[in-house]
This record gives C-alpha cells, sequence and structure tokens, in this order.
C-alpha cells in the first residue's frame, strides 16, 4: 500500500517530470507535465527528446555526453506542434525552467534521462511587470529631475528617523545627504527658529500648517541670502506616524523684486495721478491770477484819465504779465526736461559782475520793506566757464523763493570759490521747512504751501538744471528759522579775493566823477582797431563814432600803423590771423611805451589777462563790448590822465 502510494507521489508534484529510455524515447510522463505542455501521455509516448525543438543543440551535444543540462526556455508551441507533439493545446506563450538529468544505475551506468520542469510563465510576468516599473520610476525621476531644473527648483526629502535630509539629484547621481543642523546653519538668522518650529509642528501633528512657508537661505553660487519658498508633503507610516517630509524649493527672490517694484510702480503712478490733478488745478489759479490782473487793469487803463493812476495801472499790468511770462517759460523748461532736452552753453562768465547785476535787480524788485536784502561777494575778480541763463535761473529761482517765504528779516547772497568749484548760496530768515517735508523739495509740482504764489515747479527745474551740468544742488533748513538754498558748479576757475592785489588794476573813477560830462571829452580821439571779425569791427566803430579809427586786420598790420601813425589808443583784438594780438603788443612796446593798449578778447580768465598785461597791454576788456561799459572805461583813462 505504501508502495504504491509512493510510486503515485510524482502525480502529485507541481514540478512536470518526463522520463526518457537510453534512446532519448519518452517513457513517462507526470499530471503536471502533460498539462504544462498539453498533451495526452499516448501522444507523446515514443516522442524523442533529442527532437524537441526547444532544445538547443548544444544542450543536447552535452547529454550525449552523459552531462546534465539545465535551461530557461521561452516554449515556442507552434514550432513544437509543426515538428514535435503535433496534438499540444497549448497556444499561449510559456517559459519554463528545465533541468535534464542523467539517470544512472548503481554502478554508474545510463539508464535513460529525467527532465523535470517548471512553469515560470506567471513568474515572469510579475518580473517583466516589476522591471516596467522599475523602468517607469527612472523615467519619471529623470523627467522630475528636468522639470526641477527648468523650473529652478530643487527638491528636499526629511527623514525623520536619522534627523537628515536628502537632496535629490538627477537619477544617475547620488542624492546629496544633509543634517538637519547644517540645513539650520544654512538658514538666515531671523527665519531659523520658524522653520525648526514647522518641522517640529508637522513631525508631531500638533498643528496643521500652512503647506508653505518662505525663508532666506544662502546661495552656493552668490554666496548671499535669496528669498525661497518651500512647499511641502508628509509622508506616514501604516500607523500614520510621520516618517518624512519632502520639501520642493523655488527661488523667488526676482519674484519679490518684481512684486516690490509693482507696488512701487503702481504707487508712483498713483502719486503721478494726483500730482498731475494738484498741478491743473494750481496752473489754472496760477494763470487766471495774473490774467485777471492784466485784464481788469487793462480796462481801467482805457477808461482812466488820471496820469498817476494810469502809470499805476500799467506798473501792474507789466508786473502780471512778466508774472505770467515766467511761468509760461517754466512750463516750457519742463517739457524739454521731459524729453531730455535741456540745452546747456557753457562760456566765462564775469561772475563778479554778474552777481551784483542780479542783486541790483533783486533789490529793485524787493517791494517788502522788513526785507533786507545783501551780497556777500568777497572776490575782486571771479572768472568761471558757466551757462548764463541757467545760472541765472537758479540764482533767480533761490532769491524769489527767500523773499517769498521771508515774512521779515534778511536774505543774504554770495558765493564761494575753490579750485575747480564754486558754491552759490542764498540764506534767508525766513520760515523754513519742516523736517517731514523736506524730501518733497525737489520733487515736481510740489508746493509746500498752498496758499503762496507759485506752481512748485522752480526748483525741480533748478534740480534738472544742476544734473544737466553735473552740478549738485541743496539746502538747509530749519523750521521757523530759515533757509540756506546752494547750488555747486564743477568748472574751470579763476578768482582773486579782495584781500589780495588784483593782478590787473582796472581804474575806478572818483566817487564823484560824473561819467556823462566826461564821456564828452573822450571825443575825436585817434584810435587803432586792431580786428580781423568786419562785425566786431563794425561794432566797436558805432560805439565809438564820434572818434577817428583806424583798423588792422592783422597783428603786423597793427605794428606797421603802429610805427608809421601816432594814437592815442589801439584797442588789439588778441586773436588774429598772421600775427597774434600779443606779439604785435610785444613789438609795439618796443617803440612805443606810452600809447595805452586795450586787449579784447572773448577769452576773460585770469592766465589770458596776465599775459596781455605781461605782453604790454595796459589793460584788458572782455567781448562782448558793450556801449555803455567802453564809455565808461575811456572815461576812466581820461580821468586818470591816460589820454
Ligand atoms: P514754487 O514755484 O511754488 O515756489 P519751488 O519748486 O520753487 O516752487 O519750491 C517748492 C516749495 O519749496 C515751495 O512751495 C515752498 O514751500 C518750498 N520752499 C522753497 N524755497 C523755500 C524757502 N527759501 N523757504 C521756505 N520754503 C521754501
Amino acid at each position: 500500500m505504501q508502495n504504491e502510494l509512493f510510486s503515485r507521489i510524482p502525480e502529485y508534484l507541481p514540478l512536470g517530470l518526463i522520463i526518457y529510455n537510453t534512446q532519448g524515447r519518452v517513457r513517462y510522463a507526470n499530471n503536471a507535465a502533460l498539462k504544462m505542455f498539453g498533451v495526452e501521455i499516448n501522444d507523446i509516448l515514443d516522442l524523442n527528446i533529442f527532437d524537441d525543438p526547444n532544445i538547443t543543440d548544444h544542450d543536447k551535444a552535452l547529454l550525449k555526453q552523459g552531462i546534465d543540462v539545465s535551461f530557461e526556455t521561452d516554449y515556442d508551441f507552434d514550432r513544437c506542434r509543426a515538428e514535435f507533439a503535433k496534438t499540444s493545446t497549448i497556444v499561449e506563450r510559456k517559459y519554463f525552467v528545465t533541468k535534464v538529468t542523467i539517470m544512472r544505475d548503481e554502478t554508474g551506468e545510463a539508464k535513460g534521462y529525467l527532465l523535470n520542469c517548471e512553469d515560470v510563465t506567471a513568474k515572469k510576468a510579475q518580473q517583466q511587470e516589476v522591471i516596467q516599473s522599475y523602468k517607469k520610476i527612472k523615467a519619471t525621476q529623470r523627467e522630475l529631475a528636468l522639470a526641477l531644473e527648468a523650473g529652478n527648483l530643487s527638491s528636499w526629502d526629511y527623514h525623520v528617523k536619522g534627523n537628515v535630509f536628502y537632496k535629490f539629484s538627477a537619477p544617475a547621481e547620488q542624492d546629496e545627504k544633509w543634517s538637519f543642523d547644517t540645513i539650520c546653519e544654512r538658514i538666515h538668522p531671523h527665519d531659523r527658529a520658524r522653520f525648526v518650529k514647522l518641522v517640529d509642528d508637522v513631525v508631531h501633528k500638533i498643528a496643521l500648517p500652512k503647506n508653505n512657508i518662505e525663508l532666506e537661505v544662502i546661495n552656493d553660487q552668490t554666496n548671499s541670502y535669496r528669498h525661497y519658498n518651500f512647499v511641502y508633503s508628509i509622508r506616514e507610516d501604516d500607523q500614520g506616524e510621520v516618517v518624512g517630509i519632502t520639501f520642493i524649493q523655488r527661488d523667488i527672490t526676482e519674484d519679490i523684486k518684481y512684486r516690490q517694484n509693482l507696488i512701487k510702480a503702481k504707487n508712483r503712478a498713483e502719486e503721478a495721478d494726483k500730482l498731475k490733478s494738484r498741478f491743473l488745478a494750481t496752473m489754472s489759479h496760477e494763470i487766471r491770477t495774473p490774467l485777471n490782473a492784466i485784464v481788469g487793469f487793462s480796462q481801467l487803463l482805457a477808461e482812466s484819465a488820471e496820469i498817476d493812476e494810469k502809470n499805476e495801472y500799467k506798473q501792474l499790468i507789466e508786473t502780471n504779465s512778466e508774472i505770467l511770462l515766467k511761468l509760461i517759460g517754466d512750463i516750457l523748461d519742463l517739457s524739454k526736461i521731459e524729453a531730455g532736452s535741456i540745452d546747456i552753453n557753457r562760456q566765462p562768465l564775469d561772475l563778479t559782475q554778474l552777481c551784483q547785476e542780479l542783486f541790483l535787480s533783486f533789490k529793485q524788485r524787493l517791494n517788502n520793506p522788513k526785507i533786507t536784502l545783501r551780497l556777500e561777494d568777497p572776490y575782486a575778480q571771479c572768472t568761471a566757464t558757466l551757462d548764463r541763463h541757467r545760472f541765472t535761473q537758479i540764482f533767480t529761482n533761490f532769491v524769489s523763493n527767500a523773499i517769498k517765504y521771508t515774512p521779515s528779516g534778511e536774505i543774504v547772497m554770495g558765493y564761494e570759490c575753490a579750485p575747480g568749484r564754486v558754491r552759490f548760496y542764498v540764506k534767508d530768515t525766513g520760515i523754513g521747512i519742516a523736517d517731514e517735508k523736506k524730501y518733497r523739495i525737489f520733487s515736481r509740482f510740489e508746493k509746500l504751501d498752498d496758499f503762496a504764489q507759485g506752481t512748485g515747479l522752480g526748483l525741480s527745474i533748478c534740480k534738472a538744471i544742476a544734473d544737466a551740468t553735473g552740478g549738485k544742488i541743496g539746502f538747509e533748513s530749519q523750521a521757523g528759522k530759515g533757509s540756506e538754498f546752494w547750488y555747486v558748479g564743477y568748472t574751470e576757475i579763476d578768482y582773486v579775493e579782495k584781500t589780495q592785489t588784483p593782478a590787473i588794476d582796472i581804474p575806478t573813477p572818483a566817487a564823484t566823477t560824473d561819467t556823462a560830462i566826461l564821456a564828452a571829452d573822450v571825443r575825436n580821439l585817434n584810435i587803432l582797431v586792431a580786428e580781423d571779425n568786419d562785425s566786431n569791427f563794425l561794432l566797436l566803430k558805432s560805439i565809438l563814432k564820434e572818434n577817428h579809427l583806424t583798423r588792422a586786420l592783422t597783428g603786423a598790420e597793427a605794428v606797421e600803423k603802429g610805427k608809421t601813425q601816432s594814437f592815442d589808443v589801439i584797442f588789439m583784438d588778441l586773436k588774429m590771423p598772421i600775427m597774434d594780438g600779443l606779439t604785435a603788443t610785444t613789438l609795439i612796446r618796443k617803440f612805443d611805451l606810452t600809447t595805452p593798449i586795450i586787449a579784447l578778447t572773448a577769452n576773460a580768465f585770469h592766465k589770458d589777462k596776465a599775459a596781455a598785461l605781461a605782453a604790454g597791454c595796459n589793460y584788458f576788456m572782455t567781448k562782448p563790448i558793450k556801449k555803455h561799459e567802453l564809455h565808461e572805461f575811456l572815461s576812466k583813462l581820461w580821468i586818470m590822465d591816460q589820454l
């Protein structure tokens, strides 16, 4: 009974067993084998193992040599049906792991072959699935790495166990491992505690935190802090314990800057809009006020018969016209500034003279008896290369503001020179400017006091001029005490302080001299004019029309005429063809030491004057020559008995 049971064991085995005789013919196959190959025992009895097309020739050769073989086959049942077990019912693909062993008796003699075969088709399918899944994971990882790189993102994985971070890398690379402390050190000190608390809260599920956090973290490339946004998600184990946190890090530094710039731009646009409305309201008021006066007083002027009244109206119309003109000038200047085409024309300026002129004109206009206006001018002579119009504009604006905002007290205008620069200032003891309003002073349309006359354009135009000339503008002020506005121009400068002996002594007439009378006495002079330029000569000729003028076109001609004729005075242009004025003067001085020679030049610098004096000129006049100056000058020479 037991033997019978034992002999039936192969029928119960899941392994397929086939026994072949020494020739290789099938002698037995268990149930599992018949099922695997889809055959009945009678169909396969006598089939020869050496005819099975699914066993390689190599393995067959080994078997013939008495060597056991093992192999894995992707069993081809179509071929099997065609060439071997013709009745096989199996149509699907099957994978078998097969071993063929030589069966031997006790003496070692071969008695047949035992083939055992395992159907691994299901296992193989699972294996394939695993391989496919693995490939998919790798592909996803590659795509993720690409996406992270394209989005300038990085991913960090925090492992609660071990308290470490892994930085996700491309699939081929090893993920970087960072300790929690190292990560914390890289976070800006003011964000560190927030980050530690976040990790703690998430791990211990204390609170349900938002799923992102913004931190400043050091950037390796720039070695500076940048802003990052971290979006995170948690990983839990089967018991619901948090085992890890995945962070996706994004650099938002540029976003933040962009956001801030947008806010600034929005604020600026809103501010500009408000300013524009205020400007229109101010303009309409500022234009209407003088216009009303002009229209009103023009009517009154037409109706009035009183001469005093008429003069008063005329004066008022003139004043208001000036205000209107200034306003239009400011608006035009502003449009030039907007277009970036503010024109700057530098030329040598006699600052002592210009400041004196400005001072006198301001003084004349000052109609508040409670204010005194003073000029601080410590220079006997000062020449600087500046734009006359723009310089006057700045100074005028400073002084008229000072007059406007000083109910009573003193206004001082002046200038200080240093090598390469000159600083103009206007100080007043007026209402001053409150600290909180100071930053708005140079802004356009900015009026700090709505009741005072003005458009709020003056100082912003001054600032634009200062910028265009490469100069600096500024002020100091104390509310209730007064202000000082200044402008520094960087320029070639030539100055002599009053305490020093002036290099050139231009004579001043005695205080009592009446130049009108004296001018009459400088008629009929015999004058040599060395001047190559026709217009300049004609100008001199018309100014000195009551005198007798001889013209020389070159320095050489002047020397020639100086030698052969006698003159009361010689005007010598310094820049002439063939021979310049300095050489001509030097040559004239060789034979004539007494005739006054007056150098005429467009160069008003001290060094030019010094060169003219060294050559033998007695005096120096700067072009453009003005009629009254020339008459006055000749009168002075006459008083000094030099003519
Ligand atoms: P406005 O033509 O209206 O005077 P500005 O641009 O010249 O315009 O000046 C702007 C503002 O600066 C003025 O409205 C005034 O409030 C203030 N300000 C200018 N100069 C002085 C000063 N010397 N003292 C006090 N406030 C001044």
